[in-house]
Protein backbone atom coordinates (compact mmCIF):
# COMPACT_ATOMS: atom_id res chain seq x y z
CA UNK A 1 0.00 0.00 0.00
CA UNK A 2 0.98 3.45 -0.69
CA UNK A 3 3.41 5.09 2.19
CA UNK A 4 3.36 8.92 2.17
CA UNK A 5 6.18 10.92 3.44
CA UNK A 6 4.93 11.69 7.20
CA UNK A 7 7.07 11.50 10.16
CA UNK A 8 5.89 8.86 12.43
CA UNK A 9 6.04 9.64 16.40
CA UNK A 10 6.10 7.45 19.48
CA UNK A 11 2.72 5.78 19.53
CA UNK A 12 0.46 6.36 22.88
CA UNK A 13 0.53 2.79 25.03
CA UNK A 14 -2.45 2.21 26.56
CA UNK A 15 -4.35 5.02 25.26
CA UNK A 16 -7.67 5.51 27.04
CA UNK A 17 -10.89 4.05 25.78
CA UNK A 18 -13.69 6.63 25.25
CA UNK A 19 -16.36 4.09 24.14
CA UNK A 20 -17.42 0.58 24.33
CA UNK A 21 -21.44 1.34 23.78
CA UNK A 22 -23.27 0.89 20.32
CA UNK A 23 -23.90 3.49 18.27
CA UNK A 24 -27.17 4.53 16.98
CA UNK A 25 -28.67 7.16 15.76
CA UNK A 26 -25.73 9.52 16.69
CA UNK A 27 -26.05 8.42 20.14
CA UNK A 28 -23.87 5.85 22.53
CA UNK A 29 -26.37 3.36 23.75
CA UNK A 30 -26.17 -0.02 25.93
CA UNK A 31 -27.31 -2.69 24.03
CA UNK A 32 -30.91 -4.43 24.98
CA UNK A 33 -29.70 -7.84 26.27
CA UNK A 34 -27.38 -6.09 28.98
CA UNK A 35 -24.24 -8.73 27.81
CA UNK A 36 -21.05 -7.59 27.35
CA UNK A 37 -17.95 -9.76 25.34
CA UNK A 38 -14.12 -8.92 25.93
CA UNK A 39 -11.83 -7.36 23.41
CA UNK A 40 -8.13 -8.76 24.21
CA UNK A 41 -4.76 -7.39 23.24
CA UNK A 42 -2.80 -9.65 21.41
CA UNK A 43 0.13 -8.66 22.11
CA UNK A 44 -0.01 -10.30 25.89
CA UNK A 45 -3.48 -12.21 25.80
CA UNK A 46 -5.05 -9.99 28.47
CA UNK A 47 -8.38 -8.17 28.09
CA UNK A 48 -8.35 -4.79 27.30
CA UNK A 49 -12.33 -4.04 28.19
CA UNK A 50 -15.74 -5.43 27.75
CA UNK A 51 -17.65 -4.23 25.03
CA UNK A 52 -21.44 -4.27 24.47
CA UNK A 53 -22.71 -7.25 22.91
CA UNK A 54 -24.92 -6.12 20.13
CA UNK A 55 -27.77 -9.04 18.78
CA UNK A 56 -30.77 -9.77 16.61
CA UNK A 57 -32.55 -6.75 18.84
CA UNK A 58 -29.99 -4.10 18.33
CA UNK A 59 -29.81 -4.93 14.62
CA UNK A 60 -33.14 -4.13 14.54
CA UNK A 61 -32.80 -0.93 16.21
CA UNK A 62 -30.15 0.20 14.13
CA UNK A 63 -31.91 -0.52 10.79
CA UNK A 64 -35.51 1.60 12.08
CA UNK A 65 -32.91 4.43 12.47
CA UNK A 66 -31.31 3.76 9.35
CA UNK A 67 -34.69 3.76 7.74
CA UNK A 68 -36.18 6.76 9.37
CA UNK A 69 -32.53 8.44 8.28
CA UNK A 70 -32.98 6.97 4.70
CA UNK A 71 -36.84 8.33 4.52
CA UNK A 72 -37.40 10.56 1.34
CA UNK A 73 -37.99 14.12 3.37
CA UNK A 74 -34.95 13.48 5.75
CA UNK A 75 -32.00 14.92 6.06
CA UNK A 76 -29.54 13.11 4.46
CA UNK A 77 -32.09 11.87 1.24
CA UNK A 78 -32.51 16.34 1.26
CA UNK A 79 -29.05 16.95 1.30
CA UNK A 80 -27.14 18.02 -2.09
CA UNK A 81 -24.91 14.88 -3.34
CA UNK A 82 -22.12 17.92 -2.98
CA UNK A 83 -22.59 18.10 0.63
CA UNK A 84 -21.86 14.41 1.31
CA UNK A 85 -18.82 15.14 -0.29
CA UNK A 86 -18.06 17.65 2.27
CA UNK A 87 -18.83 15.41 5.17
CA UNK A 88 -16.53 12.81 3.94
CA UNK A 89 -14.05 14.92 3.40
CA UNK A 90 -14.57 16.40 7.01
CA UNK A 91 -14.03 12.87 8.26
CA UNK A 92 -11.29 12.54 6.42
CA UNK A 93 -9.41 15.44 8.49
CA UNK A 94 -10.88 14.39 11.83
CA UNK A 95 -9.48 10.89 11.60
CA UNK A 96 -6.38 12.78 9.94
CA UNK A 97 -6.42 15.06 13.71
CA UNK A 98 -6.54 11.57 15.31
CA UNK A 99 -4.23 9.38 13.74
CA UNK A 100 -1.81 8.85 16.51
CA UNK A 101 -4.46 8.29 18.96
CA UNK A 102 -6.59 6.08 16.86
CA UNK A 103 -3.43 4.32 15.28
CA UNK A 104 -2.41 3.43 18.87
CA UNK A 105 -6.45 1.92 19.91
CA UNK A 106 -5.51 -0.25 16.71
CA UNK A 107 -2.47 -1.73 17.58
CA UNK A 108 -3.71 -2.61 20.75
CA UNK A 109 -6.87 -4.41 20.01
CA UNK A 110 -5.52 -5.73 16.62
CA UNK A 111 -1.73 -6.50 17.20
CA UNK A 112 -0.35 -4.65 13.93
CA UNK A 113 3.00 -3.09 13.74
CA UNK A 114 2.51 0.51 14.70
CA UNK A 115 4.27 2.18 11.57
CA UNK A 116 2.21 -0.42 9.50
CA UNK A 117 -0.99 1.02 10.92
CA UNK A 118 0.32 4.57 11.38
CA UNK A 119 1.67 4.62 8.01
CA UNK A 120 0.01 2.32 5.58
CA UNK A 121 -3.26 1.23 6.88
CA UNK A 122 -3.72 5.12 7.57
CA UNK A 123 -2.87 6.90 4.31
CA UNK A 124 -5.22 4.14 2.72
CA UNK A 125 -7.91 4.97 5.16
CA UNK A 126 -7.68 8.69 4.43
CA UNK A 127 -7.15 7.98 1.11
CA UNK A 128 -10.35 5.97 0.26
CA UNK A 129 -12.57 8.23 2.30
CA UNK A 130 -11.21 11.56 0.28
CA UNK A 131 -11.42 9.54 -3.08
CA UNK A 132 -15.18 8.58 -2.22
CA UNK A 133 -16.27 12.19 -1.46
CA UNK A 134 -14.69 13.62 -4.90
CA UNK A 135 -17.14 11.05 -6.52
CA UNK A 136 -20.19 11.65 -4.35
CA UNK A 137 -21.48 14.84 -7.52
CA UNK A 138 -20.37 12.64 -9.84
CA UNK A 139 -22.45 9.58 -10.06
CA UNK A 140 -24.03 9.75 -13.36
CA UNK A 141 -26.57 7.84 -15.78
CA UNK A 142 -27.07 8.50 -19.20
CA UNK A 143 -29.52 9.08 -22.05
CA UNK A 144 -29.60 6.46 -24.22
CA UNK A 145 -31.45 6.63 -27.67
CA UNK A 146 -34.02 4.27 -27.40
CA UNK A 147 -36.30 2.77 -30.08
CA UNK A 148 -39.30 5.12 -30.49
CA UNK A 149 -40.15 9.01 -30.13
CA UNK A 150 -39.41 8.44 -26.31
CA UNK A 151 -37.01 9.94 -24.26
CA UNK A 152 -35.05 7.64 -21.90
CA UNK A 153 -32.35 8.09 -18.65
CA UNK A 154 -30.91 6.34 -16.29
CA UNK A 155 -30.68 7.62 -12.68
CA UNK A 156 -28.49 5.71 -10.15
CA UNK A 157 -30.07 5.74 -6.69
CA UNK A 158 -28.35 4.68 -3.38
CA UNK A 159 -29.27 0.67 -2.50
CA UNK A 160 -30.98 2.00 0.73
CA UNK A 161 -29.97 -0.01 4.07
CA UNK A 162 -26.77 -1.34 3.58
CA UNK A 163 -25.35 -4.41 6.19
CA UNK A 164 -21.63 -3.69 6.52
CA UNK A 165 -19.70 -6.86 8.28
CA UNK A 166 -16.05 -6.13 9.18
CA UNK A 167 -13.28 -8.07 9.33
CA UNK A 168 -10.42 -8.07 11.80
CA UNK A 169 -7.10 -8.49 10.24
CA UNK A 170 -7.15 -4.46 8.55
CA UNK A 171 -10.19 -3.25 11.17
CA UNK A 172 -10.43 0.26 10.18
CA UNK A 173 -9.13 0.20 6.61
CA UNK A 174 -11.83 -2.02 5.89
CA UNK A 175 -14.42 -0.21 7.34
CA UNK A 176 -13.17 2.72 5.41
CA UNK A 177 -13.49 0.78 2.08
CA UNK A 178 -17.06 -0.06 3.19
CA UNK A 179 -18.58 2.76 4.65
CA UNK A 180 -17.05 5.72 2.03
CA UNK A 181 -18.80 4.35 -1.10
CA UNK A 182 -22.16 3.54 0.73
CA UNK A 183 -22.06 7.33 1.99
CA UNK A 184 -20.62 8.98 -1.64
CA UNK A 185 -23.84 7.36 -3.54
CA UNK A 186 -26.29 8.36 0.10
CA UNK A 187 -27.21 5.31 1.79
CA UNK A 188 -27.25 4.52 5.16
CA UNK A 189 -24.90 2.10 7.06
CA UNK A 190 -25.62 -0.74 9.94
CA UNK A 191 -21.79 -1.57 10.65
CA UNK A 192 -20.90 -4.60 12.92
CA UNK A 193 -17.05 -5.16 13.25
CA UNK A 194 -15.34 -8.00 13.89
CA UNK A 195 -15.76 -9.23 17.57
CA UNK A 196 -11.91 -9.25 18.03
CA UNK A 197 -11.22 -5.68 16.62
CA UNK A 198 -14.38 -2.97 17.78
CA UNK A 199 -12.62 -0.46 19.42
CA UNK A 200 -11.32 2.13 16.37
CA UNK A 201 -14.60 1.62 14.75
CA UNK A 202 -16.49 2.20 17.65
CA UNK A 203 -14.42 5.67 18.19
CA UNK A 204 -15.64 6.66 14.41
CA UNK A 205 -18.60 7.08 15.33
CA UNK A 206 -17.93 10.02 17.87
CA UNK A 207 -16.44 11.24 14.60
CA UNK A 208 -19.04 10.79 12.13
CA UNK A 209 -21.61 12.90 14.44
CA UNK A 210 -18.52 15.37 15.00
CA UNK A 211 -18.30 15.55 11.18
CA UNK A 212 -22.25 16.32 10.68
CA UNK A 213 -23.54 13.27 9.04
CA UNK A 214 -27.61 13.44 10.36
CA UNK A 215 -28.72 10.84 12.75
CA UNK A 216 -28.89 7.19 11.32
CA UNK A 217 -27.09 7.52 8.98
CA UNK A 218 -24.15 5.62 10.09
CA UNK A 219 -24.46 2.71 13.24
CA UNK A 220 -22.04 0.33 14.74
CA UNK A 221 -23.00 -2.10 16.43
CA UNK A 222 -20.20 -4.87 17.49
CA UNK A 223 -21.34 -8.34 18.44
CA UNK A 224 -20.16 -11.90 17.47
CA UNK A 225 -20.69 -13.22 13.53
CA UNK A 226 -23.69 -15.68 14.27
CA UNK A 227 -25.45 -13.32 15.84
CA UNK A 228 -25.36 -9.87 15.18
CA UNK A 229 -23.47 -10.42 12.08
CA UNK A 230 -26.46 -13.27 11.22
CA UNK A 231 -29.10 -10.67 12.10
CA UNK A 232 -27.64 -8.00 9.34
CA UNK A 233 -27.63 -11.05 6.99
CA UNK A 234 -30.69 -12.14 7.41
CA UNK A 235 -32.47 -8.86 7.85
CA UNK A 236 -35.72 -8.38 5.84
CA UNK A 237 -35.18 -4.40 5.74
CA UNK A 238 -31.13 -4.56 4.74
CA UNK A 239 -30.87 -3.84 1.06
CA UNK A 240 -27.52 -4.77 0.65
CA UNK A 241 -24.86 -6.64 2.97
CA UNK A 242 -20.94 -6.27 2.06
CA UNK A 243 -18.80 -8.57 3.94
CA UNK A 244 -15.19 -9.20 3.89
CA UNK A 245 -13.95 -12.31 5.54
CA UNK A 246 -13.66 -16.01 5.78
CA UNK A 247 -14.75 -18.33 3.21
CA UNK A 248 -16.56 -20.19 6.08
CA UNK A 249 -19.20 -17.21 6.76
CA UNK A 250 -19.60 -16.51 3.09
CA UNK A 251 -21.98 -19.32 2.02
CA UNK A 252 -24.03 -18.68 5.27
CA UNK A 253 -24.15 -14.94 4.47
CA UNK A 254 -25.44 -15.45 0.70
CA UNK A 255 -27.77 -18.14 2.15
CA UNK A 256 -29.50 -16.01 4.48
CA UNK A 257 -29.22 -12.82 1.85
CA UNK A 258 -31.15 -15.39 -0.51
CA UNK A 259 -34.16 -16.38 1.94
CA UNK A 260 -34.14 -12.89 3.30
CA UNK A 261 -35.11 -10.61 0.81
CA UNK A 262 -32.71 -11.54 -1.70
CA UNK A 263 -30.09 -8.67 -0.79
CA UNK A 264 -27.56 -7.44 -2.86
CA UNK A 265 -24.47 -9.05 -1.92
CA UNK A 266 -20.68 -8.22 -1.95
CA UNK A 267 -18.19 -10.55 -0.80
CA UNK A 268 -14.72 -10.05 -0.24
CA UNK A 269 -12.96 -13.44 0.26
CA UNK A 270 -9.81 -15.34 1.46
CA UNK A 271 -7.46 -16.86 -1.44
CA UNK A 272 -4.23 -18.71 -1.56
CA UNK A 273 -2.58 -16.74 -4.31
CA UNK A 274 0.25 -17.24 -6.46
CA UNK A 275 3.21 -15.52 -6.75
CA UNK A 276 5.31 -16.52 -9.70
CA UNK A 277 9.31 -15.56 -9.84
CA UNK A 278 10.95 -16.53 -13.14
CA UNK A 279 14.58 -16.88 -13.48
CA UNK A 280 15.53 -13.53 -15.47
CA UNK A 281 14.03 -11.49 -12.54
CA UNK A 282 15.83 -9.25 -10.40
CA UNK A 283 16.30 -11.79 -7.45
CA UNK A 284 17.48 -9.06 -4.89
CA UNK A 285 13.67 -6.91 -4.84
CA UNK A 286 11.91 -10.29 -6.08
CA UNK A 287 12.76 -11.85 -2.90
CA UNK A 288 11.83 -8.93 -0.72
CA UNK A 289 8.77 -8.20 -2.68
CA UNK A 290 8.04 -12.61 -1.95
CA UNK A 291 8.75 -12.06 1.60
CA UNK A 292 6.43 -9.20 2.67
CA UNK A 293 3.67 -11.09 -0.17
CA UNK A 294 3.28 -12.99 2.65
CA UNK A 295 5.27 -12.03 6.29
CA UNK A 296 3.02 -8.48 5.41
CA UNK A 297 0.92 -7.86 8.60
CA UNK A 298 1.87 -11.37 9.87
CA UNK A 299 0.74 -12.97 6.73
CA UNK A 300 -3.08 -12.14 7.80
CA UNK A 301 -3.81 -10.69 4.38
CA UNK A 302 -6.61 -12.12 2.00
CA UNK A 303 -4.14 -11.36 -0.28
CA UNK A 304 -1.15 -12.80 0.69
CA UNK A 305 1.51 -14.38 -1.73
CA UNK A 306 0.82 -17.48 0.10
CA UNK A 307 2.17 -19.95 -3.04
CA UNK A 308 5.59 -18.71 -4.15
CA UNK A 309 6.60 -20.01 -7.33
CA UNK A 310 10.29 -20.16 -7.66
CA UNK A 311 11.64 -21.66 -11.17
CA UNK A 312 13.84 -24.13 -11.15
CA UNK A 313 17.45 -22.57 -12.44
CA UNK A 314 17.05 -20.45 -9.55
CA UNK A 315 15.24 -22.41 -7.10
CA UNK A 316 18.40 -23.17 -4.57
CA UNK A 317 19.75 -19.65 -4.81
CA UNK A 318 16.16 -18.01 -4.58
CA UNK A 319 15.29 -19.82 -1.57
CA UNK A 320 18.05 -19.32 0.37
CA UNK A 321 16.87 -15.41 0.19
CA UNK A 322 13.59 -15.98 1.48
CA UNK A 323 15.46 -18.66 4.07
CA UNK A 324 17.44 -15.53 5.43
CA UNK A 325 14.66 -12.86 4.98
CA UNK A 326 12.19 -14.50 7.06
CA UNK A 327 14.98 -15.55 9.65
CA UNK A 328 16.04 -11.92 9.89
CA UNK A 329 12.26 -10.64 10.33
CA UNK A 330 11.96 -9.11 13.67
CA UNK A 331 9.04 -9.99 15.92
CA UNK A 332 8.19 -8.16 19.01
CA UNK A 333 5.92 -5.65 20.25
CA UNK A 334 4.21 -4.00 17.52
CA UNK A 335 4.25 -1.02 19.31
CA UNK A 336 7.99 -0.54 19.24
CA UNK A 337 8.67 0.72 15.99
CA UNK A 338 11.50 -1.53 14.63
CA UNK A 339 9.73 -4.63 15.10
CA UNK A 340 7.98 -5.98 11.61
CA UNK A 341 5.64 -8.47 12.93
CA UNK A 342 2.91 -8.68 16.13
CA UNK A 343 1.22 -10.82 17.07
CA UNK A 344 -1.37 -13.31 15.36
CA UNK A 345 -4.72 -11.99 16.00
CA UNK A 346 -6.28 -14.38 18.57
CA UNK A 347 -5.86 -17.72 20.32
CA UNK A 348 -7.81 -19.57 17.89
CA UNK A 349 -6.16 -18.65 14.44
CA UNK A 350 -2.73 -19.39 16.59
CA UNK A 351 -3.70 -22.64 17.20
CA UNK A 352 -4.92 -22.92 13.76
CA UNK A 353 -1.82 -22.15 12.15
CA UNK A 354 0.63 -23.92 14.30
CA UNK A 355 -1.40 -26.94 13.44
CA UNK A 356 -1.05 -25.95 10.02
CA UNK A 357 2.75 -25.77 10.16
CA UNK A 358 2.45 -29.18 12.14
CA UNK A 359 0.61 -30.84 9.00
CA UNK A 360 3.16 -29.08 6.37
CA UNK A 361 5.76 -31.15 8.30
CA UNK A 362 3.69 -34.68 8.78
CA UNK A 363 2.99 -34.60 4.61
CA UNK A 364 6.79 -33.91 4.01
CA UNK A 365 7.63 -30.46 3.26
CA UNK A 366 10.63 -28.88 4.54
CA UNK A 367 10.87 -26.48 7.47
CA UNK A 368 13.88 -24.41 6.42
CA UNK A 369 12.93 -22.24 9.65
CA UNK A 370 10.83 -21.06 12.11
CA UNK A 371 7.57 -23.63 12.74
CA UNK A 372 6.91 -22.69 16.78
CA UNK A 373 5.18 -19.81 18.81
CA UNK A 374 7.57 -17.14 20.54
CA UNK A 375 8.08 -18.43 24.19
CA UNK A 376 6.75 -15.85 26.25
CA UNK A 377 3.06 -13.69 26.73
CA UNK A 378 0.43 -12.88 23.18
CA UNK A 379 -0.22 -15.06 19.64
CA UNK A 380 3.09 -14.42 18.58
CA UNK A 381 4.59 -16.94 15.86
CA UNK A 382 8.06 -17.06 14.45
CA UNK A 383 8.31 -16.32 10.54
CA UNK A 384 8.23 -20.15 8.80
CA UNK A 385 9.29 -20.83 5.51
CA UNK A 386 8.45 -24.52 3.88
CA UNK A 387 10.11 -25.57 0.71
CA UNK A 388 9.39 -28.68 -1.34
CA UNK A 389 5.67 -28.00 -1.09
CA UNK A 390 3.30 -29.39 -3.62
CA UNK A 391 -0.58 -28.49 -4.14
CA UNK A 392 -1.51 -31.60 -3.13
CA UNK A 393 -0.76 -30.88 0.57
CA UNK A 394 -2.57 -28.95 3.44
CA UNK A 395 -0.37 -26.01 3.70
CA UNK A 396 -0.09 -25.83 -0.87
CA UNK A 397 -3.87 -25.86 -0.86
CA UNK A 398 -5.28 -23.83 2.11
CA UNK A 399 -5.54 -20.66 3.26
CA UNK A 400 -3.08 -20.43 6.15
CA UNK A 401 -3.37 -16.50 7.50
CA UNK A 402 -0.36 -16.62 9.29
CA UNK A 403 3.34 -15.76 8.88
CA UNK A 404 4.10 -19.74 7.26
CA UNK A 405 5.59 -19.19 3.24
CA UNK A 406 4.88 -22.13 1.09
CA UNK A 407 8.07 -22.17 -1.61
CA UNK A 408 6.76 -24.50 -4.56
CA UNK A 409 9.19 -25.51 -7.83
CA UNK A 410 8.05 -24.68 -11.50
CA UNK A 411 9.60 -25.15 -14.85
CA UNK A 412 7.87 -23.51 -17.53
CA UNK A 413 5.36 -21.16 -18.05
CA UNK A 414 2.67 -23.45 -19.08
CA UNK A 415 3.25 -25.56 -16.01
CA UNK A 416 3.01 -22.60 -13.75
CA UNK A 417 -0.12 -20.87 -15.04
CA UNK A 418 -2.14 -24.44 -14.80
CA UNK A 419 -0.99 -24.55 -11.08
CA UNK A 420 -1.13 -21.09 -9.93
CA UNK A 421 -5.26 -21.78 -11.76
CA UNK A 422 -5.82 -25.07 -9.92
CA UNK A 423 -7.45 -23.43 -6.59
CA UNK A 424 -11.07 -22.30 -5.97
CA UNK A 425 -9.62 -19.14 -4.84
CA UNK A 426 -8.46 -15.99 -7.52
CA UNK A 427 -8.20 -13.03 -5.30
CA UNK A 428 -4.57 -11.78 -6.37
CA UNK A 429 -1.71 -12.89 -8.13
CA UNK A 430 2.02 -11.76 -8.81
CA UNK A 431 5.03 -12.34 -11.41
CA UNK A 432 8.23 -11.16 -11.43
CA UNK A 433 9.92 -11.03 -15.02
CA UNK A 434 11.90 -8.81 -16.82
CA UNK A 435 10.27 -10.15 -19.86
CA UNK A 436 7.09 -8.26 -21.37
CA UNK A 437 6.17 -11.62 -22.64
CA UNK A 438 6.15 -13.11 -20.16
CA UNK A 439 4.14 -10.99 -17.93
CA UNK A 440 1.60 -10.39 -20.08
CA UNK A 441 1.20 -14.15 -21.35
CA UNK A 442 0.94 -14.71 -17.34
CA UNK A 443 -1.90 -11.61 -16.80
CA UNK A 444 -4.14 -12.74 -19.32
CA UNK A 445 -4.01 -16.90 -18.33
CA UNK A 446 -4.37 -16.24 -14.70
CA UNK A 447 -7.73 -16.57 -12.99
CA UNK A 448 -7.43 -13.29 -10.55
CA UNK A 449 -9.12 -9.86 -9.44
CA UNK A 450 -5.72 -8.16 -9.05
CA UNK A 451 -2.02 -9.44 -10.92
CA UNK A 452 0.77 -7.76 -9.96
CA UNK A 453 3.87 -7.28 -12.60
CA UNK A 454 7.11 -7.11 -10.22
CA UNK A 455 5.16 -5.65 -7.47
CA UNK A 456 3.02 -6.95 -4.60
CA UNK A 457 0.16 -5.52 -2.60
CA UNK A 458 0.09 -2.24 -4.34
CA UNK A 459 -3.84 -1.64 -3.47
CA UNK A 460 -5.20 1.67 -4.26
CA UNK A 461 -8.64 3.71 -3.38
CA UNK A 462 -8.34 4.16 -7.15
CA UNK A 463 -8.38 0.92 -9.05
CA UNK A 464 -11.03 -2.19 -8.15
CA UNK A 465 -10.24 -4.75 -5.54
CA UNK A 466 -11.76 -8.26 -5.19
CA UNK A 467 -11.98 -11.64 -6.37
CA UNK A 468 -11.86 -14.25 -8.75
CA UNK A 469 -14.19 -17.66 -7.96
CA UNK A 470 -14.42 -18.33 -4.34
CA UNK A 471 -12.44 -15.18 -3.71
CA UNK A 472 -15.21 -13.06 -3.64
CA UNK A 473 -18.00 -11.43 -5.53
CA UNK A 474 -18.07 -7.92 -6.78
CA UNK A 475 -15.53 -5.39 -6.75
CA UNK A 476 -14.81 -2.42 -4.19
CA UNK A 477 -12.57 0.36 -4.73
CA UNK A 478 -12.45 2.89 -7.65
CA UNK A 479 -15.26 3.38 -9.89
CA UNK A 480 -16.52 -0.26 -10.00
CA UNK A 481 -16.93 -0.15 -6.11
CA UNK A 482 -19.39 2.82 -7.01
CA UNK A 483 -21.58 -0.04 -8.68
CA UNK A 484 -22.15 -2.26 -5.71
CA UNK A 485 -23.80 0.77 -3.50
CA UNK A 486 -26.26 1.93 -6.66
CA UNK A 487 -29.54 0.66 -8.17
CA UNK A 488 -29.59 1.77 -11.51
CA UNK A 489 -33.32 2.86 -12.65
CA UNK A 490 -34.16 3.33 -16.01
CA UNK A 491 -36.59 6.30 -17.02
CA UNK A 492 -38.81 6.36 -20.47
CA UNK A 493 -40.74 9.23 -20.95
CA UNK A 494 -43.25 9.56 -23.85
CA UNK A 495 -42.83 13.64 -24.92
CA UNK A 496 -45.58 13.00 -27.32
CA UNK A 497 -48.32 12.50 -24.47
CA UNK A 498 -51.17 15.08 -23.76
P1 LIG B 1 -12.31 -15.20 10.76
O1 LIG B 1 -12.71 -16.64 10.70
O2 LIG B 1 -11.04 -14.93 10.03
O3 LIG B 1 -12.41 -14.59 12.11
P2 LIG B 1 -14.88 -14.38 9.94
O4 LIG B 1 -15.37 -14.54 8.55
O5 LIG B 1 -15.40 -15.31 10.97
O6 LIG B 1 -13.33 -14.42 9.85
O7 LIG B 1 -15.13 -12.90 10.43
C1 LIG B 1 -15.26 -11.79 9.59
C2 LIG B 1 -16.49 -11.01 9.98
O8 LIG B 1 -17.63 -11.81 9.68
C3 LIG B 1 -16.58 -10.73 11.48
O9 LIG B 1 -17.17 -9.45 11.66
C4 LIG B 1 -17.48 -11.83 11.97
O10 LIG B 1 -18.15 -11.51 13.17
C5 LIG B 1 -18.45 -11.96 10.82
N1 LIG B 1 -19.14 -13.25 10.73
C6 LIG B 1 -18.67 -14.47 11.05
N2 LIG B 1 -19.62 -15.42 10.86
C7 LIG B 1 -20.72 -14.79 10.39
C8 LIG B 1 -22.05 -15.19 10.03
N3 LIG B 1 -22.42 -16.45 10.08
N4 LIG B 1 -22.91 -14.25 9.60
C9 LIG B 1 -22.55 -12.96 9.53
N5 LIG B 1 -21.34 -12.50 9.88
C10 LIG B 1 -20.42 -13.40 10.31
Amino acid sequence: MAAPAVPLPEPIRNPEIKYTQLFINNEYVDCVSGKTFPTINPSTGEKIIDIQEGDKADIDKAVEAAKEAFKDSSPWRQMNASTRGVLLNKLADLLERDRLYISSLEVMDNGKPFRDMYLNDYSMILNTIRYYAGWTDKICGKTIPVDGPFFCYTKHEPVGICGQIIPWNFPLAMLSWKIAPALACGNCVVLKPAEQTPLTALYIGTLIKEAGFPPGVVNIVPGYGPTAGAAISSHPDINKVAFTGSTEARQLIMEAAAKSNLKRVTLELGGKSPNVVFADADLDFAAEMSHQALFYNMGQCCTAGSRTYVQEEIYEEFTKKLINRAKNRVVGDPLDTKNESGPQIDEEQYKKILSLIESGVKEGAKLECGGKAVEGKGYFIEPTVFTGVTEDMTIGKQEIFGPVQQILKFKTMEEVIEKANNTSYGLAAAIFTKDLGKAVTFTNKVKAGTVWVNIYNWITAQSPFGGFKMSGVGRELGEYGLAQYTEVKNVIINPMAK
